[in-house]
């Protein structure tokens, strides 16, 4: 109550933002005469001198003005179309950075060049995201023309473009193209090796067309990138019939079971190295050589299987799979995977099946992807509704801009029956009733399946009409843009997003295109374009007449947005239409979400068979529902973003590094330091801090290091000597090892040296990234699982995820240092290997919606070392944070914090 007259008095907070735009309106149209007294290359030199004025220090704010003032000229002289004040509108809110709500039919296509044109002023390109790869081309081609008139380059993203064609395309000053070619481009980006091979700009400002479609309905899943369906299974035996031989001879490896490490001896490597050539797994360099670092990284793995892990100890076999036992507990840990391949190891050790490694290289959700533009706006005709999911997740603020023309279409109340049957059986008469006057019918259903029931009823009826198939997207384009012609009919499943808008006698435009733009000779074009003009005009005329577009609907869809397109797709620009829903007590929405009060409400208006209830109340109850699905939709959407929001931390971190690592001129400052952190953590761990010197493992440090350098060090002789600390030993351990790489570099050749080390590195990182995603997959499937008691799930997955990323680090310098130890001969080019794109409908996180989980701080990442924690209380793990994977763990059992606490499967 008191709202509402608050409202009355002061308006809405979306009036005062719409006012404070439309008082720019007026000084933008006083710049018409002006501009309209330029020629064209008056006009055109206008981005020249605009792009002078910001180099000069004007911001886009002070030029909007005038910019728009520019398009719109171009767009009459180009498209002899002038934008509309209300188009004006939206483009300023989508300047600020906020999402336009435009009804269908408003014309934001052409509401967007106002924003696009200014901010490409800046040339750092501007990206138009559409849903559609048609859409892409005929938005470039078609709004392309203003561009192209004042100077600008139009580019555009469609599947099927290669590299060089993708970067051309980037490279101009605005690029269209869909969401998926964007995300894709991304991903395949940060996969590189070369900064020269990527293919995007750094990202600018992004304006996404049918913004709901796209951040909304397709954001519940990730875009993955997988590798091709590799059988390393037989790789995983091979390298498993081999190690099974060799562990026989105790020579052949050393173990140290307090750590679970196990390492083969110079003399094991040499015989693995025999029996690997023999088995044909290495079929050239040596085993060392980093197109055989995957090679290597599987003997390790085997050999750890065979040497540390026990079955009915560690582990039991049942039913053709390895199951973890967990230590403590003694119980089976079902779904838990070791990672790193040491899984796959033990399977193949004991004969069963070896399961698919989980091959995403990468993957990012939309939501995350549309994040990394420093300015996003966002265009559509229904917005509103998720108005409080755009602020959260994006930050962006919706703006309803009024139409052009008032809107006069009908929206009756809906008509609800018993049972679906019925339901169909009134809608389809409607429908034909409609038809044989002139009107033409939009149906709209929530399925392909409801879409042919209805298609068979209508069929029976003999009214001819079209059924969408969103699988071609020209083809249903076309349908739609002649859905509008008189008597004709056409079923859809979902409006949403759908970019062609429906107008009453057909699409001028697709109609010119389709039949008159191919017309060589000049005079016969104009000819045949005048004919389709006023046949067009004609039919338009006498829709008007019979009423408009008529939109059936045959069920309310979970979310009022989907129904608001379906409506909106009618009574555009002012024109006449009108449209009603047909519901039953056996639609989805009412058996799952209407309340029993539902069902007594009917039953108290007097719901009988075969006859149509009719009542405002329904309507009521019906959106409440609608709202209720709405909330949980949202919370499954959130929640997939809260665990990808750990994970795109991390990600930005490594794709930043990586690019680094692709920028710098050598990488051998990095390598250097990440040699000397791999030694000197092996000393702590050997040599700890304040022991006595008889305390020392200096036998077990010497070990540890050869394992890394592939050198035997005296480092026995050196920690008896006189006066010697932890700190003089960790010392003279760097040293020797940077005069053995020095010799080693020496003997390489410098240059070679630096290509080997910077490789190597990308490599290694892509290789520790992909098992930790891998690593993550099984967390994220598994903590849901977990018995937690009182504890959060997510606040769990984001330690354990920074453990693990904390352990993907010492991963990553240990290897690579190991590695180039040994490197010898000349490396290859990395071989790429196609990969697989896929953005999966199925909702892979399903199920964790429910758990009620709260946000905390990101740790911070790269950090690199373990912290020494302070105030760690040995008996309470959750006292511990941020534990190295390779520390000892705190719980004072003597291992390492990965393969106890820590243990993750
Ligand atoms: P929306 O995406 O908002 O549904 P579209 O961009 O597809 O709408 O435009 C709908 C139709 O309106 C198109 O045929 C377009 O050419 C036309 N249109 C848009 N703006 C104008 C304008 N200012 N003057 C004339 N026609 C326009
Ligand atoms: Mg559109």
């Amino acid at each position: 109550m008191f709202a509402t007259i608050a409202r009355a008095i002061f308006g809405t907070a979306n009036d005062r933002s719409l006012k404070g735009y439309q008082r720019r309106v007026p000084g933008i149209n006083a710049l018409e005469p002006a501009m309209q007294a330029l020629s064209n290359t008056e006009l055109a030199a206008k981005t020249v001198e605009f792009r002078q004025r910001l180099a000069d220090g004007a911001t886009l704010d002070e030029l909007l003005p005038e910019a728009f003032a520019v398009v719109r000229e171009a767009g009459v002289r180009t498209l002899g179309q002038r934008h509309f004040d209300v188009q004006l509108v939206g483009g300023m809110v989508l300047h600020d950075g906020k999402i336009a709500e435009m009804k269908t039919g408003e014309g934001k296509t052409l509401v967007a060049t106002l924003p696009v044109y200014l901010n490409a002023l800046a040339g750092k390109g501007v990206h138009v995201v559409t849903v559609n790869d048609y859409l892409a081309r005929r938005d470039a081609d078609w709004m392309g023309q203003i561009y192209q008139f004042l100077g600008m380059s139009v580019g555009v993203i469609v599947h099927g473009l290669d590299d060089d064609a993708r970067r051309a395309q980037y490279a101009a000053d605005i690029t269209y193209g869909t969401n998926n070619e964007f995300g894709f481009d991304y991903l395949r980006d940060n996969m590189k090796y070369r900064l020269d091979d990527m293919v995007q700009r750094d990202f600018c400002f992004g304006i996404v067309d049918e913004v709901d479609s796209i951040l909304i309905d397709e954001a519940r899943t990730p875009l993955i990138i997988s590798g091709p369906a590799e059988d390393s299974s037989s790789l995983y035996r091979q390298v498993d019939e081999v190690v099974k031989i060799l562990v026989q001879d105790p020579t052949t490896y050393d173990k140290d079971e307090k750590f679970r490490t196990a390492a083969l001896t110079e003399s094991g490597s040499e015989k693995v190295e025999d029996m690997l050539r023999e088995a044909g797994v290495l079929t050239e360099g040596n085993l060392y050589d980093i197109f055989n670092v995957a090679a290597i990284h599987h003997v390790q793995q085997s050999l750890r299987a065979h040497t540390l892990f026990a079955r009915d100890v560690d582990y039991i076999v049942r039913q053709d799979q390895v199951i973890i036992i967990d230590e403590f507990t003694g119980r089976m840990m079902e779904g838990r995977r070791y990672s790193e391949g040491l899984h796959q190891a033990l399977e193949a050790k004991e004969h069963v099946t070896v399961q698919p490694e989980n091959q995403t290289l990468a993957s990012i959700t939309f939501q995350n992807y549309f994040r990394l533009y420093p300015k996003l706006a966002g265009m559509t005709g229904t917005a509103m509704t998720e108005a409080d999911e755009f602020a959260e997740i994006y930050k962006l603020d919706v703006v309803e801009i009024p139409t052009n023309v008032n809107v006069t279409r009908k929206d009756e109340d809906d008509e609800v029956y018993r049972t679906a049957a019925e339901k169909y059986e009134a809608g389809a008469a409607l429908i034909a009733e409609a038809r044989s006057n002139g009107l033409p019918v939009l149906v709209g259903t929530t399925s392909i399946e409801k879409s042919e029931t209805i298609s068979e009823l209508l069929k029976q009826k003999k009214v001819p009409h079209a059924v969408l198939n969103a699988r071609f997207h020209e083809q249903e384009a076309e349908i739609v843009a002649q859905a509008g012609a008189p008597g004709a009919v056409t079923i859809a499943t979902n409006m949403a997003g759908r970019g062609t808008d429906i107008k009453l006698g057909g699409n001028l435009e697709m109609r010119l295109r389709k039949e008159a733009s191919l017309i060589a000779d000049e005079a016969e074009r104009s000819a045949k374009e005048a004919q389709i003009k006023a046949e067009i005009a004609a039919a338009h005329e006498a829709v008007k007449q019979a009423g408009g577009l008529l939109v059936v609907g045959t069920e309310r869809h979970e979310s009022r947005r989907v129904d608001n397109q379906l409506r909106g797709r009618s009574g555009r620009q002012g024109d006449p239409g009108r449209s009603r829903f047909f519901l039953s007590l056996e639609d989805d929405l009412m058996r799952i979400f209407g309340s029993d009060r539902m069902g007594g409400m009917l039953q108290r208006l007097g719901l009988k068979d075969g006859e149509a209830i009719v009542h405002p109340w329904i309507n009521k109850a019906l959106e409440k529902a609608q709202k209720k699905v709405e909330a949980r939709n949202f919370d499954t959407r959130k929640n997939v973003l809260r665990y990808d929001d750990v994970m795109n931390a991390q990600r930005k971190e490594v794709y930043a590094q990586r690019k680094e690592f692709m920028r710098a001129d050598d990488v051998a400052d990095t390598i250097a330091e990440m040699r000397a952190d791999v030694l000197s953590q092996m000393v702590a761990r050997r040599v700890p801090e304040k022991a006595f010197s008889e305390q020392w493992e200096l036998t077990a440090l010497s070990e540890d290091v050869a394992r890394v350098l592939g050198v035997v060090l005296p480092i026995e002789e050196w920690g008896r000597a006189e006066g010697m600390d932890e700190t003089g030993l960790r010392e003279k351990i760097e040293q020797a090892a940077d005069e053995l790489m020095a010799s080693r570099t020496a003997s390489m050749g410098p240059d070679m040296m630096r290509f080997i080390e910077k490789s190597l590195l990308l490599q290694t990182l892509d290789a520790v990234w992909k098992e930790h995603l891998h690593a993550l997959d099984h967390l994220r499937q598994g903590i849901g699982l977990r018995a937690y008691g009182q504890r959060d799930p997510l606040n769990e997955y984001k330690s354990e995820a920074f453990a693990l990323f904390t352990s993907l680090l010492d991963e990553l310098k240990e290897r690579v240092t190991t590695v180039l130890a040994r490197v010898e001969i000349a490396p290859q080019e990395p071989v790429y290997q196609p990969f697989m794109e896929s953005h999966p409908s199925l909702d892979m996180f399903g199920g964790e919606s429910d758990l009620m989980l709260e946000g905390s701080a990101e740790p911070s990442i790269w950090t690199g070392q373990p912290s020494r924690a302070d105030a760690v209380d040995s008996n309470n793990p959750a006292t511990w944070k941020n534990v190295g994977r390779n520390a000892a763990c705190p719980c004072g059992s003597g291992k390492k914090y990965k393969h106890c606490h820590g243990r993750l499967a």
